[in-house]
């Protein structure tokens, strides 16, 4: 075995694969960029090497770099984990050429799935199912228009270099076509340099299941069952679950086999994963084959009892696979939940931050947690805004799905939008509940899983306030009268609301406060018994009478004689509270500073993230229609199209191509027509 490997990623994944080296008695060897200088990843490994600047194409992505520090620390093999060069056969090449062991499949197992259109040829000539669809070599819009109309609407436009959803559209019409191809293609030349197109036809409904396959060196090749990873938006995957609902012996069995053929048919050695479309008749296609470890591996790794990385690292090194088909078994059933920087209510687009505070569940047999992060680390523009996996397990699974839900109720995370109650929110839907899976399931239950303004907000108001009140009382004659108190003079700051509180005193005052961004007026009243002070909180003629306790981040609040448990975590210029049940963050109103200041935002023409502009759309002055693209911007690889809010004309553009832009800046000048 490998005395010592270094690990070519970053994250969770790095992390990820350092534990199982560790427990191996393998000693390893992390990269970072400037930006990772401090991550979780590169204090776990046992050396680590810089690589660059934070661009990954500047580090994780410069292969020259990677090898030269497996050559300078001895490593003799590389993991390459998922995305950056796990997939890339020159870099397999260049591990090959200097003497290192690629943890991963042959070179021509990569080149053979590396499109995804060559890899459908080949799995038609081995066999295996295909969607419907044209994957030629000829480009010829016409053409792609062509098989597009014969084939009939909806059809998916997919980069054949694709990954991660990038340079992937639907389509819905024929005349939508000329502009989801032109967005498709510059999607994928940006992502990938290259804009070579497939045509699929779009199932309306199908489930993504996928196989996992293992082959060895010795011409084994195993399945470890199925993932059913329906749950996604964007396409992209955000809860798996193995085994996958309602899967049958037999059909777990023909898919196992046709995935085992689709691995044989490109000589495949360690850790793959073939796709597939499962229809509702049980028809099931081939959609790619991921030739390295996936995102979700740890669900099967809890079904199966079997830790696939140590399996990876075993037959990389020559060794038969450890076990044979037969000896496989399925025990329960397991999720992963990924947790995003994200904004679910901004169509999931991903947001940046530092994590100023981070609590995860408690770890167990049934809860594993895989990050890559800590409190206080930043989630940048730079990568992936992945910032944990959540997986559990149990017995079957409504009780798995219990666990998922109560540890999701778990995490916290403050400093940046997640998309952790959108999870809770998800795995907590009846349909869900149900296993009514499909790749719709997201838009097709939106009113079930975002919900939350039915939350009643009469409790959570007086908690904040509570929790405010609470904080004052500590802070008086302390930090507020000593000089240069970091937020003394913002006075829109909560921690500074000084409207002449007396401790001792009948007083009554109004609190104004920010709740999902509606603001609310409540009364206080405090008076004070013995030692203990008391609040009548009013909102709206609704009065709960408060007290607490309040030490370091831990409220112990009474609300109308209930009592629980609250955490808390401070930002700037707001807070959250955490209870059992909801995980909320407050601002104090600021003051009412007129309309003067007010900048219309309205009609979306303004930056949704911080990102750069990839082209704009129209000349200024140009008249448009409402709903008519004007600009794409992009972050993090993916596009988002900014379109007019009615019918008007560009009066100018703030940006040019090529330029970066900050989330929330005012993109064009528009005038609406009257
Ligand atoms: P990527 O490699 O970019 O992630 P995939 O080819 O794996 O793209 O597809 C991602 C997701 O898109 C699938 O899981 C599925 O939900 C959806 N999808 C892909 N092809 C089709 C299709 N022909 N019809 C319907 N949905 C599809």
């Amino acid at each position: 075995m490998f005395d010592k490997i270094l690990i070519a990623n970053r994250g969770e994944i790095a992390c990820r694969v350092i534990r199982t080296a560790r427990k191996m008695g393998i000693r390893t060897v992390a990269v970072y960029s400037d930006a990772d200088r401090d991550a979780l990843h590169v204090t776990m490994a046992d050396e680590a090497i810089h690589i660059g600047a934070a661009p990954s194409r500047d580090s994780y992505l410069q292969f020259d770099k990677v090898i030269n520090a497996a050559l300078k620390t001895g490593a003799q093999a590389i993991h390459p984990g998922y995305g950056f060069l796990s997939e890339n056969s020159a870099f397999c090449q260049a591990c090959q050429d200097n003497g290192i062991t690629f943890i991963g499949p042959p070179i021509g197992a990569i080149e053979a799935m590396g499109s995804k259109s060559a890899a459908k040829t080949i799995m038609e000539t081995a066999g295996v199912p295909l969607v419907p669809g044209y994957h030629g070599s000829d480009q010829n819009p016409e053409l792609l228009r062509q098989a597009s109309d014969d084939m009939g609407y909806p059809v998916l436009l997919k980069a054949t270099a694709g990954g991660g959803g990038k340079g992937m559209r639907q389509v819905h019409s024929a005349a939508e076509f000329d502009e989801a191809l032109a967005a498709a293609k510059r999607e994928s030349m940006n992502a990938f340099g290259d804009d070579t197109m497939l045509v699929e036809k779009y199932l309306t409904q199908p489930r993504h299941v996928e196989i996992q396959v293992f082959c060895d060196q010795h011409n084994n090749a195993v399945y470890l069952f199925e993932r059913d990873c329906s749950v996604q938006r964007r396409h992209q995957k955000v809860i798996e679950e193995a085994p996958a609902p309602g899967m049958t012996p037999a059909l777990r069995e023909s898919m196992g086999q046709a995935a085992i053929q689709a691995a044989l048919a490109i000589d495949y050695e360690g850790a793959g994963t073939v796709e597939f479309l499962l229809d509702s008749d049980g028809s099931f296609y081939f959609m790619e084959m991921n030739t390295r470890l996936q995102v979700e591996h740890p669900v099967t790794e809890m079904i199966s009892g079997q830790d696939l990385v140590e399996w990876q690292l075993r037959v990389a090194d020559g060794e038969p696979l450890p076990l044979e088909q037969g000896q496989l078994t399925i025990n329960g059933h397991a999720f992963e939940a990924r947790i995003y920087a994200e904004d679910p209510d901004n169509d999931f687009l991903p947001v940046t931050g530092t994590l100023s505070f981070v609590q995860t569940p408690e770890t167990s047999a049934h809860v594993r947690v895989d990050t890559g992060v800590r409190q206080g680390d930043e989630v940048s523009v730079f990568y992936d805004p992945m910032i944990a996996k959540l997986i559990v397990w149990d017995e079957d699974r409504d009780k798995a799905l219990g666990r998922l839900t109560r540890a999701l109720s778990e995490y916290r995370i403050s400093g940046t939008t997640t998309n952790i109650d959108f999870l809770y929110n998800l795995a907590s839907c009846q349909p869900f509940r149900e296993a009514d899976l499909d790749t719709g399931f997201i838009e097709k239950h939106h009113g079930a899983i975002f919900h939350d303004s039915v939350r009643d907000i009469e409790n959570d108001l007086p908690l904040a306030v509570l929790y405010l009140l609470l904080r004052q009382n500590q802070k008086a004659g302390t930090e507020y009268s000593s000089a240069g108190n970091r937020d003394e003079r913002d006075s829109t700051s909560p921690w500074n609301f000084n409207n002449a509180w007396r401790s001792v005193e009948d007083n009554i005052h109004t609190l104004g406060i920010v709740l999902h961004e509606s603001e609310y007026q409540l009364e206080v009243e405090q008076k004070l018994f013995g030692t203990v002070t008391r609040y009548r909180i009013n909102h709206n003629g609704h009065t709960v009478t408060a007290q607490g306790v309040l030490e370091g981040r831990f409220l112990r609040a009474e609300l109308d004689g209930y009592q629980f448990n609250a955490t808390v975590a401070e930002h700037d210029d707001s807070f959250s509270l955490y209870t059992a049940d909801s995980a909320l963050t407050f601002k104090l109103a600021k003051p009412d500073l007129g309309d003067a200041d007010e900048q219309d935002t309205a009609g979306g023409l303004i930056a949704p993230m911080n990102g750069t502009m990839v082209a704009l759309l129209v000349e200024a002055g140009a008249s448009v229609a409402k709903d008519d693209p004007l600009l794409v911007m992009e972050a993090m690889k993916m596009e988002h199209t900014i379109r007019a809010p009615a019918d008007g004309h560009v009066v100018s553009f703030f940006y040019q191509a090529g330029e970066l832009v900050d989330g929330g800046a005012q993109l064009l000048e528009f005038g609406a027509s009257e």
